[in-house]
């Protein structure tokens, strides 16, 4: 019996039950590793504008804390419930062990829809969040970070909320805060520069010239958006792009800079054209070279496995693809190039760590230092990737999930179970 339920929790369980079969793990191990230490609901109670109360339902999800305190992002989406929280926590362990930060999992967030909102009203939410959650987080506990539907806005009021609560700022409860409270350099484009590197060391290992080369990417926000920036820097021409509300397919080429300028005006794709309207699933079975899926969960399913027509496969979103689809990708390896999620967006959490650490010592880095930093932490990551499945006869996913899986095991074992 568990309270981790739905689609993504049983898609997070899935992938464990790869690794754990491929490393061996004895079987009365295995809940230990995949079960999260704590998981916290709060009910967030907030005046709305027009004087009535509404109550938006908080969760708080940490997985282990055998490295190091918990990390990972809060997430404001309507529909978000505790399983897909838990599966996302158990991924930023896996995530943190491979890129080797002395973390282990955790994530959060509301369910809440944010355009609902007013500003007033989610400056309220946020505050009341972070106040409920005051009890269970902490510098050296548990770090919150941005993720979907929260922005560094909504980090600084996160960061002022704990720090009215102590007398003193405390910049290092959360990381993804502005630059000017305590937020790093680079901190905003560090996911989507990191694919753009390691869609680069991709193209290397292939023998792609990415100039010239076509990509695809699916979601527009901070990641997605970032991404294409930096894979259009590296001469890549961008064919198709999608965000929820809109999405634009032309074989010729997309204005990118119009683009950019287009979704910070309005929030949103939508609007930017009617000639290139296209199919949004259909976008990602397009023939391209690099296709981002940088939105949410579960959008690659086995047929469109089976349909993906590009060579390689960056994975900007978390969980953007099944087991099912896993499998007909491990089939079509020599075809498709995954970069896997835990490694492909690991750029936002490693430059969250950077932030941390300055904001402790109290020391600041450049932005040539951080993106210095950043690229030797994915290269490194990178490589044990590549050099585990030659080793291991695996795919991608299950080289960096096994190597993940394997430190974070190590640290429990070595510790020892109490008493
Ligand atoms: N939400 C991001 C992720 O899924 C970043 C987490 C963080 O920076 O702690 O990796």
């Amino acid at each position: 019996m568990t309270i981790y339920t739905g689609p993504v929790f049983d898609m997070a369980r899935q992938q464990f039950r790869v690794i754990a079969d491929h490393l061996d793990i004895p079987l009365d191990e295995r809940e230990r590793l995949l079960f999260p230490k704590r998981a916290v609901t709060v009910a967030c109670p907030i005046h709305r504008d027009d004087g009535s109360v509404a109550v938006f339902h908080g969760y708080r999800v940490q997985h282990h804390l055998t490295r190091g305190p918990t990390k990972g992002g809060t997430r404001f989406s309507a529909d978000l419930r505790i399983g897909e929280v838990a599966a996302l926590a158990i991924w930023m362990s896996w995530k943190c062990a491979l890129t080797n930060l002395p973390y282990g999992g955790a994530k959060g967030g509301v369910a809440v829809d944010p355009p609902s909102l007013s500003r007033h009203e989610l400056e309220n939410l946020s505050r009341r969040y972070m106040q409920e959650m005051i009890p269970f987080v902490g510098p050296h506990t548990d770090v919150m970070a941005p993720d979907m539907g929260t922005n560094e806005q909504v980090m600084a009021w996160f960061m002022d909320t704990y720090s009215m609560h102590q007398g003193r700022t405390v910049m290092e409860i959360v990381t993804g805060k502005p630059v000017a409270s305590g937020g790093t350099e680079g901190r905003r484009e560090a996911t989507g520069r990191g694919v753009g590197f390691l869609v680069e060391r991709a193209c290397q290992k292939i023998g792609l010239n990415p100039s010239g080369a076509t990509a695809v990417v699916q979601g527009f926000g901070n990641v997605g958006s970032v991404a294409m920036q930096s894979l259009a820097e590296r001469g890549m021409r961008i064919i198709g792009v999608a965000d929820h509300t809109a999405c634009y397919y032309d074989p010729r080429g997309l204005n990118v800079n119009a683009l950019l300028k287009h979704a910070a005006a309005k929030g949103v794709l939508a609007g930017f054209s009617n000639e290139v309207a296209f199919h949004p699933r259909e976008l990602l079975a397009q023939k391209c070279d690099v296709l981002v899926p940088a939105a949410i969960e579960r959008v690659i399913d086995a047929d469109l496995a089976t349909r993906l027509q590009c060579r390689i496969l960056a994975e900007g979103a978390n969980g953007p693809t099944t087991p099912e689809a896993d499998e007909v990708l491990d089939q079509r390896r020599r075809e498709v190039f995954v970069i896997p999620d835990i490694l492909c967006n690991a750029g936002g959490v490693v430059v969250s760590y950077f932030e941390w650490v300055q904001d402790l010592q109290q020391l600041f880095w450049d932005e040539a230092e951080v993106m210095h930093r950043l690229y030797q932490v994915l290269h490194k990551a990178f490589q044990q990737v590549m050099a585990r499945a030659e080793h291991d006869g695996v795919g991608h996913r299950t080289a960096a999930m096994a190597i993940g899986v394997e430190r974070v095991r190590s640290a429990k074992n070595v510790r020892g179970l109490f008493p």
